[in-house]
């Protein structure tokens, strides 16, 4: 089957193109600046040069049919016709408490979808524009929702429930839902194939480290619990987010600055986490060139970032009891091998017997332990498109 993924942002729509008989991704690309008149479109089919087009995209709908024509494109195309699109398949960010899978979008989905806005403001209205375009543009042709949230809606009432009054649990639907799951479901099924286990027979601890960082315990192929919360601002330090702190400094730097409620969530939001602590950069990369040159500040950033996630690893051996796998996925878990290592770290009495020559050499998927350590640690990169189009696949052909 060929399915177009799309994952459509405020201002920005990423799409691949993934036949998923062959694996392969035939074509991917990112429409950008979308609403104005120099918006960037930028295509990379697989066996050709990457091309860059500039234009004025003035909504979703516009962008999706210059993806369409771009895919259908005689220089830089990969299909002749626009039926030989099997089906859309679309990030949705926040499925709430109503979707515990992947499902084919009907009218009934749709009205859900608009009734969970209120729980991701920012990111499922252009969801749902994306969704209504491919719809408008592709009339005939299935779409499926594929949720950030729903790996891990099935996790305990104990690891999602706030210590603030049930009522507003009740009332507001407050509680943890987690964030990443595409990718924290992926990575800990590929740690299993790798160890040549069942996935429903192991504990795996899985680190999402990107812009934005989340970890999940995935106990016999159920996440129980993750970092990330009610929006994705609670758990790990990220590059402009804080994570995890005491509810009650916001409070106090809202009265002691003056902030307003917007100012206060830009503050956690955007200038927070490392650029906050380090004044430097959001950019992990950065952040280990500052610690080398000798930055102080940089280095306390890159502290915090690493020992939060050697934290939750302890915290999910236990609340899991045990672990057999901690894996590493996303642009700081697949790329810096002094992350990695500052989380092995002292971890022997876990049972990490870490390979630093293996951390160094990283390639594909890849184990970064000793061959008897008792948890393996894996980097595997994470690929969450290919994810939303097998799942597309799966929903489409049992419809
Ligand atoms: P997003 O969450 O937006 O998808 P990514 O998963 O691409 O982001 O991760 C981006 C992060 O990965 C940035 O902090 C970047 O610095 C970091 N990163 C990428 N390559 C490296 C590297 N070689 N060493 C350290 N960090 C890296």
């Amino acid at each position: 089957m060929k399915v177009l993924v799309l994952n459509c942002g405020s201002s920005s729509i990423k799409y691949q193109f993934i036949d998923t008989k062959l694996s392969i991704t035939l074509a991917k690309g990112m429409v950008e600046r979308i609403g104005m008149s120099s918006a960037v479109l930028t295509h990379q089919p697989h066996d050709r040069e990457k091309i860059r087009i500039v234009g004025e995209i003035l909504d979703h709908t516009i962008a999706i049919e210059y993806v369409i024509a771009v895919l259908l494109s005689k220089n830089h195309g990969v299909i002749k016709d626009k039926n030989e699109i099997d089906a859309v398949g679309h990030r949705v960010v926040h499925g709430g408490e109503t979707f515990s899978g992947s499902v084919l979008i009907t009218d009934e989905v749709m009205k859900a979808l608009k009734d969970n806005i209120e729980l991701a403001p920012l990111h499922n209205p252009p969801n749902i524009k994306g969704i209504q375009a491919a719809k408008e543009l592709l009339k005939d042709i299935p779409q499926v929702g594929v949720f950030d949230t729903s790996f891990h809606i099935g996790m305990p009432p104990h690891a999602y429930l706030y210590g603030i009054p049930y009522e507003l649990y009740k009332k507001y639907k407050i509680r943890r839902y987690g964030f990443h799951g595409t990718s924290h479901r992926y990575v800990s099924q590929r740690a299993a194939i790798l160890m040549n286990k069942p996935f429903e027979q192991l504990k795996i601890v899985t680190a999402h480290l990107g812009n934005g960082c989340s970890m999940a315990a995935v106990c016999n192929g159920k996440s129980v619990d993750t970092t990330m919360g009610f929006t994705p601002l609670e758990g790990l330090l990220m590059g402009t987010r804080s994570g995890d702190m005491d509810p009650s400094v916001i409070l106090y730097i809202m009265a002691k600055e003056g902030l307003s409620l917007s100012e206060a969530n830009t503050l956690l939001n955007k200038h927070s986490g490392l650029i906050g602590i380090s004044g430097e950069s959001s950019d992990m990369r950065e952040i280990e060139e500052a610690v080398a040159e000798g930055n102080k500040k940089a280095k306390m950033a890159f502290d915090v970032f690493t020992y939060r996630v050697k934290k939750y690893v302890g915290a999910y051996a236990a609340a899991m009891g045990g672990i057999d796998a901690l894996v590493f996925t996303g642009g700081i878990g697949e790329n810096s091998s002094l992350v990695r290592k500052n989380v092995c770290s002292n971890m022997e009495f876990l049972g990490i017997d870490f390979d630093d020559e293996l951390n160094n050499n990283v390639k594909g998927e890849c184990s970064i332990t000793k061959p008897d350590s008792k948890v393996k640690v894996f980097r595997i990169p994470t690929n969450e498109e290919l994810v939303i189009a097998l799942d597309t696949e799966k929903i489409v052909s049992n419809n």
